[in-house]
């Protein structure tokens, strides 16, 4: 019998406290109460729980929750609790966190009737004596939330929700209402094929967040690219969402050390920290949270402004849900996701050891996502194509493809040329290796095959070799060529790239959407290294030079010891006019910055000036050490209480050696330690003197084995070291 539009009004004025319904929830919870099968699609935050809240509340017996998620049982069934205040038997969760006596509590409530809501974990409810026990009671229906757990087809493919039919047949069989936030086409009928309920009403809300911004951004320096980010939108609450534990450790880190207030989040933490840590966030007392996926599922911040994917997801199920949690309010949301073909590559190995089926499922999903990032249409539509749902317009204004249109060119030639060399070939090869016999590059493969002679070597020459690999990439998303991950990544032609060969038409292709391969995921580079080498002021690095040399004559220093090279480069580099803006380059600690910066920052002033040139709004992203911060706390501590180097190096478990190089890497960093107590005690003073002299006019660099060279066989490497330091610190820094 269902319930009037009048006192579902109350109830949900009575128990949530809100005024009206949002959306399609009084058409799904009239629908519900009515006895009949519902299936609720509707996006993260659309309010899908009080779907099935509101009926068990309303409903005669109780109502089976199934969802997967077990710390968000308890957050649920605590806020039914708050709404209906001093009976805690209303709601309970069944899960493996129960003890027995928890259980038999919950037992009695249920069989005393008072309990109206029942969260069960699925591996739970396929448990011979919670079923026994629930075949007790009177069951007002069943809810399956996060209803996609079902398909293989959706992100996150739980098999035990397979059996979820089975089990409620078994138990007694009662209306379902099935829900979910992701679901594509083929999702939708898995759902509703397993869960027995093709004849539900299907309630579908329309998926698009039109304030949230859809961005792809080419991942050549991701860290970079999101400090400046998160310090252009200062005091804003993000999340980042990283694919592995130590990416989500070290990105935290770096964040902390440039100044951004972050925590991390993933499953190898202790449940206290990330309790912690989560509720640090929700509270504000932190603005970003690095996390694995396993972070936001139920966390409910309305104000989440930007949501960051530093590695592109694994599928676009799962990058819609993630980036569901952006403005959740209704207001900014920003979107912004890094993009390599290298980590698609990277997931695609991942998968080898799987089941065949299963990575065959994988590689499509993750194609999908390669298809999205590479296209230059607009996100909105493809996104919403991709969900089944029309997006009528061909520019939403609110995604990067719509705001920047790229060029395109017609590429029917290209895509023939490639499609004609692989047929040719009685092999199948890589992506690098077909785009390099078309540029007509030769390398050692190559040549091994013999490819620098066949008739494609450089047949598309006026193009780069990264052109073509764009072009097969591009290629492999429209379907004319496969790149098969079981034989590593070769490259075979479809039937439908023969057939477009056969009868080739104008193809429009993506021109300069070009993506730069990622970096590694373990190339934490020193300040400025990433961009040394070049790519600085030249005129201004050779007049730097000039006037570190007059310097160094004037102070009778070696020239090294005044800045390096690699602080040279970095100046030519960033054009830093102050002190604190010089501190930024590498090996610049605060004491060279003031005691032999001020002719550099003013010669730069100078040039700066003279020549008009627009100063990076830049800075410099202050790396994470090698070592763990702690360690090198500690050192500095120790050393500041003069503590004997042996002693901190016993309560680290360091050998006496690690621990000079951490040593080493602290004054390089630019810090200045005092090592004369310790000096004192263990190197003879005349021996201290004879290698101090030593760096101060004769060596040619800082480097510890040229002086060893230099030295003889007198000094023992120790000593020199530790004389070496003391100069650094002295002189140098
Ligand atoms: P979903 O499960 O669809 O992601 P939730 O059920 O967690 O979404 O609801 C999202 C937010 O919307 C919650 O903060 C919830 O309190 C709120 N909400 C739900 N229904 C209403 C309503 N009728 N009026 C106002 N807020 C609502
Ligand atoms: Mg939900
Ligand atoms: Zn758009």
């Amino acid at each position: 019998m269902a319930i009037d539009s009048k006192t579902l009004h109350s109830r949900l004025k009575e128990f949530f406290g809100f005024d009206s319904f949002k959306g399609d929830q009084e058409k799904i919870i009239r629908h519900l109460t009515s006895g009949k099968d519902a299936f609720v699609l509707m996006p993260t935050g659309g309010g899908k729980s009080l779907c099935y809240q509101l009926p068990a509340l309303v409903m005669e017996g109780t109502a089976i929750v199934i969802s997967p998620l077990i710390a968000l049982m308890k957050n649920q069934v605590d806020a039914i609790r708050g709404f209906v205040d001093g009976n805690d038997g209303i709601a309970h969760f069944l899960n493996s966190s129960l003890s027995k006596a928890q259980i038999s509590e919950v037992r009695e409530d249920l069989l005393s009737g008072e309990t109206k809501l029942l969260y069960v974990a699925p591996e739970s409810l396929t448990k011979a004596e919670n079923i026994e026990m629930l075949k007790e009671i009177k069951i007002s229906f069943y809810a399956v939330d996060e209803a996609h757990c079902i398909s293989e087809w959706g992100h996150d493919f739980r098999p035990e929700y397979r059996r979820i039919r089975a089990i409620i047949e078994d138990i007694g069989t009662a209306p379902i209402i099935a829900l979910t936030a992701t679901a594509t086409p083929k999702v939708q009928s898995d759902i509703q094929k397993n869960l027995g309920i093709q004849d539900a009403a299907v309630f579908k809300s329309s998926f698009n967040r039109p304030n949230l911004y859809y961005e792809i951004r080419d991942k050549s320096d991701p860290k970079r690219d999101i400090i400046r980010f998160i310090k252009q939108n200062p005091g804003k609450s993000g999340i980042i969402y990283c694919l592995s534990r130590k990416k989500v450790e070290e990105l935290a880190e770096l964040l902390n050390i440039n100044g951004i207030k972050a925590l991390p989040y993933h499953a190898g933490l202790d449940a206290k920290t990330r309790a912690e840590n989560q509720d640090r966030f929700l509270m504000e007392e932190i603005d970003v949270i690095v996390a694995t996926i396993a972070f936001g599922m139920g966390i409910d911040k309305p104000d989440v402004r930007f949501v960051i994917h530093y590695d592109i997801p694994k599928s676009l199920e799962g990058y819609y849900q993630e980036t569901g949690r952006a403005g959740r309010d209704g207001g900014e949301g920003k979107c912004i996701a890094f993009y390599s073909y290298k980590d698609i590559v990277k997931l695609e190995k991942f998968m080898q050891g799987k089941p065949v089926a299963e990575q065959e499922i994988g590689k499509q999903l993750l194609l999908e996502t390669v298809a999205y990032a590479e296209s230059n249409q607009c996100r909105r539509k493809l996104l919403m194509n991709y969900f089944g749902e029309d997006y009528p317009q061909d520019n939403c204004g609110a995604c990067d493809n719509c705001l920047n249109p790229k060029r395109q060119f017609d590429g029917q030639e290209e895509m023939c040329l490639i499609i004609e060399l692989v047929e040719s070939m009685p092999e199948h090869f890589k992506i690098e290796h077909l785009a390099n016999i078309l540029a007509g590059e030769s390398n050692a493969l190559i040549k091994s095959y013999e490819h620098d002679k066949i008739e494609f070597f450089g047949a598309g020459k006026d193009h780069s070799f990264r052109f073509w690999c764009d072009v097969i990439h591009q290629g492999i998303v429209r379907h004319f060529l496969e790149k098969d991950i079981e034989s590593y990544g070769l490259i075979y032609v479809t039937e439908q790239g023969r057939e477009f060969n056969r009868k080739p038409y104008p193809l429009m292709l993506t021109e300069e959407r070009h993506f730069v391969d990622g970096e590694d995921d373990d190339d934490d580079l020193p300040a400025g290294a990433a961009r040394s080498g070049g790519g600085g002021d030249q005129v201004l690095l050779a007049m730097l030079k000039e006037l570190r040399s007059d310097l160094s004559k004037k102070l009778h220093l070696q020239p090294w010891i005044l800045f390096g090279d690699p602080a040279l480069e970095d100046m030519s580099i960033t054009y830093p006019v102050t002190c604190d803006e010089l501190r930024n380059c590498q090996g610049v600690g605060e004491g060279k910055a003031r005691k032999y910066g001020k002719e550099f920052t003013e010669l730069i002033a100078k040039y700066v000036e003279e020549n008009g040139i627009e100063r990076p709004d830049d800075f410099v992203v202050k790396s994470v050490a090698n070592s763990s911060s702690a360690n090198k706390l500690f050192i500095i501590q120790g050393i500041d209480r003069k503590l004997a180097l042996e002693d901190i190096a016993a309560a680290r478990s360091l050998e006496m050696d690690e621990l000079l190089s951490e040593i080493e890497s602290i004054v390089a960093a630019g810090t200045r330690l005092d090592l004369d107590y310790y000096i004192r005690q263990t190197v003879d003073d005349d021996v201290v003197e004879e290698i101090y002299d030593y760096f101060r006019n004769e060596a040619k660099s800082d480097s510890v084995e040229d002086a060893m060279a230099d030295l003889g066989m007198d000094y023992d490497e120790t000593e020199v070291r530790l004389v070496r330091l003391k100069f650094l610190c002295e002189v140098a820094n």
